[in-house]
């Protein structure tokens, strides 16, 4: 048995001041820009540190990336685009943050959603336009997002997540990177994410309706639209779950306040069901189109190629003009491993829109199987510019690794094994296997203690994802933080994947009432 009083855990050096300087930072955020401010939308005061610049940088920052992540924008049809965004801008030009640098666009994704990042950074998707019936009822969920950005709800968000964060590594968790704008960028998907209070929801609508007076729209369109999602929402389909009704919980409460609210504002306005039929007839007539891809990609995950290449060709008839359907066709054809004939397909995907990350993704993967490395190396990085992806990291390392570009290998590796997926622990176990002979202690975990004879034991944890051979480890007895003595230990102990072993090493010690031990592996190999 380990005695552990008077013993102490010895931690690798590497990482205590992690956590540390992340709890400073953190710190240090707080105590600098705290401060109390009026909410620009509902003017009532409230403490905040995410200054307004600093609102726009987040938004600035996640915006694209957030983009690419669900879809990219919508690119057939630009004058749909040009269309949202006149309307975005007649909302966000009599709202009471005017002089935000508002962005609409439409994302190329057949789930009903639209979200809005600080900043006035707001896309609609798709798949929601198809569900409204005139701009009437556009401007209703435009202006809903607006109040969201404009009322600095994400932001919000945001100081929660930081307090939050600065918790997590008060627990003594090191946060990578853990500068404000380190922390700042991982709430990408947070922010998109995040379910907004009810109250927010109830400020939105209150507000919006607002907007949407001041800018000559019909309020009842409102009413109406709360009215189709509580109806959609009673449906539980889960495209709406997972879409607009995970960020927006409809209620009957927001139709009744919807209901009370519009009679604070002129009767009438403008509907503009003409104008936005006529806007969104190109999307309406190539619904089936997607729906035809969105089969295909079914059956090729089922790999019943032929079907699935029959799904492609009739979303191709459809809309000939979708770069995601030539996509489709390229990534059947690599599936069966037919790379060359996959290559022509991605190239037309990108000649369509050359805007996705993932068709420079699909087509460098093909060009890695192929054994065109410069090529691969070339869209690999192209799609990591436009979001960085575990699978195109894990790519670029093995390019890499080939090339004798030891250093840049390990940083894309790293990038990748952040991932639970496939690819981030085919990168971890690249990492382990280039890393561990250098810095063991980071991948096997060691403490010593002595039992009650005084025998000095020593476990290990084999913390990585590939089997190990522990060779070497390093004993310190310490008082006060001085050495007493030292040993370094020859030894074998074969450690699978996040395996735990222990060692009775022949030495003992002692017992001193001030004194510990202290183990480090000094030499371990990847088996
Ligand atoms: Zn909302």
């Amino acid at each position: 048995m380990l005695q552990m009083s008077g013993n102490r855990v010895a931690k690798e050096p590497v990482f205590l001041p992690l956590s540390w300087r992340a709890v400073f930072a953190s710190l240090g955020l707080l105590l600098l820009i705290e401060g109390c401010a009026v909410n620009p939308v509902t003017g009532s005061n409230e403490l905040t540190f995410v200054s307004e610049a600093e609102e726009i940088q987040i938004g600035r920052k996640n915006y694209l990336p957030a983009q690419q992540s669900q879809g990219g924008q919508y690119r057939v049809d630009q004058d749909l685009t040009a269309y949202v965004s006149a309307v975005g801008w007649q909302l966000a030009r009599v709202s009471d943050r005017p002089n935000l640098p508002y962005e609409f666009v439409i994302l190329n994704s057949s789930v009903p959603n639209a979200w809005a990042m600080p900043g006035g950074k707001i896309v609609i998707n798709r798949g929601l336009l198809l569900e409204l019936d005139n701009e009437a009822e556009l401007a209703a969920v435009i202006a809903h997002e607006i109040v969201h950005a404009a009322a600095r709800h994400g932001a919000k968000g945001i100081e929660r997540g930081l307090l939050l964060q600065a918790g997590v590594a008060g627990i003594g968790i090191a946060v990578p990177n853990s500068s404000v704008v380190g922390l700042l960028s991982n709430t990408g998907a947070q922010l998109i994410n995040q379910q907004y209070g009810r109250g927010q929801e109830l400020e939105s609508d209150y507000y919006g309706m607002l907007y949407m007076s001041r800018a000559g729209y019909d309020t009842s369109a409102a009413i109406s639209l709360q009215e189709k999602f509580v109806k959609l929402s009673k449906g539980r389909k889960q495209s709406w779950l997972e879409g607009m009704f995970a960020s927006h919980p409809p209620s009957e409460e927001r139709v009744q306040a919807n209901r009370e609210r519009t009679k604070q504002f002129p009767i009438g306005g403008k509907i503009g069901r003409d104008e936005y039929q006529r806007a969104t007839s190109r999307i309406r007539k190539s619904k089936e189109a997607y729906k035809s891809y969105d089969k295909g990609q079914e059956a090729l995950k089922e790999k019943r190629f032929s079907a699935a290449s029959k799904f492609a060709n009739r979303a191709i008839a459809i809309e000939p003009d979708e770069a995601l359907f030539s996509a489709l066709k390229g990534d059947i054809l690599a599936a069966q491993n037919k790379n060359r004939a996959a290559l022509d397909q991605y190239k037309k995907a990108i000649q369509q829109n050359s805007h996705f990350f993932a068709f420079y993704l699909q087509q460098g993967t093909a060009q890695y199987a192929l054994g065109l490395q410069q090529q691969a190396r070339g869209s690999l990085e192209k799609s990591n510019s436009l979001l960085p992806t575990p699978p195109a990291h894990y790519f670029l390392g093995e390019l890499d690794l080939k090339e004798g570009k030891r250093d840049s290998a390990v940083k894309h590796y790293r990038a990748a094994s952040v991932s639970k997926s496939e690819m981030g622990s085919k990168a971890a176990k690249q990492l382990a296997r280039l890393e561990l002979p250098d810095e063991p202690g980071r991948y096997i975990a060691s403490r010593a203690g002595w039992d009650s004879a005084g025998r000095v034991i020593v476990q290990f944890q084999n913390r990585s994802q590939v089997k190990v051979q522990v060779t070497s480890v390093l004993v310190q007895l310490t008082r006060n933080g001085r050495v007493l003595g030292e040993e370094t230990l020859p030894l074998n102990i074969v450690l699978s994947a996040g395996k735990t072993g222990r060692l009775v090493t022949g030495l003992e010690v002692k017992q001193g009432e001030s004194e510990r031990l202290v183990s480090r592996v000094v030499a371990a190999k990847v088996l």
